[in-house]
């Protein structure tokens, strides 16, 4: 710093950087507030969340709430670690922003440093935007790109092939590969038309009785051969998929052999694979790269909610050698930029909060308390009438709610089942934050909620997670047996 001395108005780090005091039992006039109506409903308007620390949310009528979900699988480790807090103000002291397109900066190459190291060098740059949805937005342009600068260039690869029941994001080119009923449906006539979907790996709903996981598996593979004979092999420039599918379904590993099955299908017509690891990646499965866990390695990937852990908003394109390859013989340059991309206090609180990862040894914790909370949630909800199948991996669950277990009928869209808990758990009496999903079958019918805990989680926490949501799933839906 020199001899810099701060203005009136600067605040050097060391000042009140510490966990942030909040005051308990505020009310806060809702009504006063307009950010948020948007998107909330507008006759709820949602608890106002005023502290966090740990595992709990604090409102603002000093209610604690266990954030059993991370919020959408974000804050994987916690609410307020101040080791993270300093990161951040001493990237602030340093300087906030630059430009990435004049320059680079240390907490920017740190970090990609980090990923690439992380993959063994398999995937050799990080491409840093802000989003899950901007870093599924630049695969797609990427792969793309990749064709073109291909010697010959093969400018023909337009189609991209997806999964139904799939969500990658808002903007019009993630929402095209995503199939979000939902989210679409406003939007269909100016989505893209250049992509098509086959079906997801959900054995729980679409695996049929007669097949063996192996029968359902080879189905699978040939439905993407059979659209990509459909389309002309040729035609079609990557195949996007999650590794574990998140939101839509709700947490359903693959089945051994499929990711590699599909990517055998791509690597037959020269095609490329894009993991989208927005959810499912950065160790919530219980590695760092879901992908490892089937020794299936992508030509692009997505990571974004547990790379920044909540603390900025922060995301990453990760690009296997061979396209970088392809790319620096080419134009030399991703054709793609955005303002905040590498941002130096995104990036200085992702590059802590990966290290942390590392220096508390947090997988082994994920995957030991991912087996407990699977045990948990198979002994709370396996018998329950309402529960037609648990599943998960890592700390990464879900539980799909049926009106009927034989025959696995699902609620009506009408009774918002999965919301209502959600709602319900909320409630002083449970304080248990769930992550709601429904659409899971069609897009429209289904219902599940998932869990996702904090890195850190102890036995305690799940414990008192599964006892608040079999509580308030009780509450909704009635009796156990
Ligand atoms: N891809 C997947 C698999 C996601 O789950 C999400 C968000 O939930 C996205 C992409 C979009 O990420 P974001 O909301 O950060 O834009």
């Amino acid at each position: 710093m020199g001899d810099y001395k701060p203005l009136e108005h600067e605040t050097m780090a060391s000042e009140g950087s510490d966990v942030p005091k909040m005051p308990r039992g505020t009310k806060h006039d809702l009504s006063q507030r307009h950010s948020s109506v948007l998107y909330h409903h507008l006759r709820q308007p949602p608890l106002n969340i005023v502290g966090g620390r740990g595992s709990f949310l604090i409102t603002d009528s000093g209610q604690e709430i266990l954030d059993a979900t991370c919020g959408a699988a974000v804050a994987c480790l916690g609410h307020s670690d101040s080791r993270v807090h300093e990161a951040i103000m001493e990237q602030l002291q340093k300087f906030p922003y630059c430009y990435s397109m004049f320059f680079t900066n240390n907490a920017a190459e740190e970090l990609s440093q980090i990923m690439v190291d992380s993959t063994g060098g398999l995937m050799s740059r990080a491409y840093i935007v802000s989003s899950g949805t901007e870093a599924v937005e630049a695969s797609l342009k990427m792969a793309v790109q990749y064709y073109m600068e291909m010697s010959p260039p093969q400018p023909q690869r337009v189609n991209f092939i997806a999964r139904k029941q799939s969500y990658h994001g808002n903007t019009l080119g993630s929402l095209s590969v995503g199939h979000h009923v939902g989210r679409r449906a406003l939007y269909e006539k100016i989505l893209a038309k250049n992509v098509h979907h086959v079906s997801q790996c959900y054995p729980y709903r679409e695996m049929k009785d007669e097949e063996s996981e192996g029968e359902y598996v080879a189905r699978l593979a040939q439905e993407l051969e059979d659209k990509f004979q459909e389309l002309g092999p040729d035609t079609v420039c990557a195949f996007v998929a999650e590794t574990m599918t998140g939101a839509t379904l709700g947490c359903v590993p693959t089945l051994p052999g499929y990711l590699a099955a599909m990517k055998e299908v791509c690597q037959k017509h020269g095609a490329l694979l894009i993991l989208d690891e927005v959810m499912c990646g950065m160790g919530r499965t219980g590695t760092l790269h879901a992908w490892e866990q089937e020794n299936v390695v992508p030509d692009l990937q997505t990571v974004a909610k547990g790379l920044g852990g909540g603390y900025a908003p922060i995301a990453a394109l990760l690009v296997n050698r061979h396209v970088v390859d392809t790319l620096s013989q080419g134009t030399g340059a991703f054709s793609h930029s955005q303002t905040y991309q590498g941002h130096p206090v995104s990036c200085a609180a992702a590059c802590r909060v990966q290290r942390i990862i590392q220096e508390d040894n947090l997988l082994a914790n994920v995957r030991e308390m991912g087996v407990y909370l699977g045990q948990r949630l198979h002994q709370a909800f396996d018998a329950h009438a309402h529960v037609g199948n648990v599943r998960g991996r890592g700390l990464f669950w879900a539980i799909e709610f049926v009106q009927d277990k034989q025959t696995r009928e699902p609620y009506p869209p009408s009774q918002a089942v999965a919301w209502t808990i959600h709602k319900t758990a909320l409630q002083p009496e449970y304080s248990v934050s769930l992550l709601p999903g429904n659409g899971g079958i069609d897009g429209i019918n289904g219902d599940h909620i998932c869990f996702a805990p904090p890195y850190n989680c102890s036995r305690l926490e799940i414990d008192e997670v599964v006892d608040c949501a079999f509580r308030a799933v009780q509450r909704v839906l009635g009796t156990s047996v």
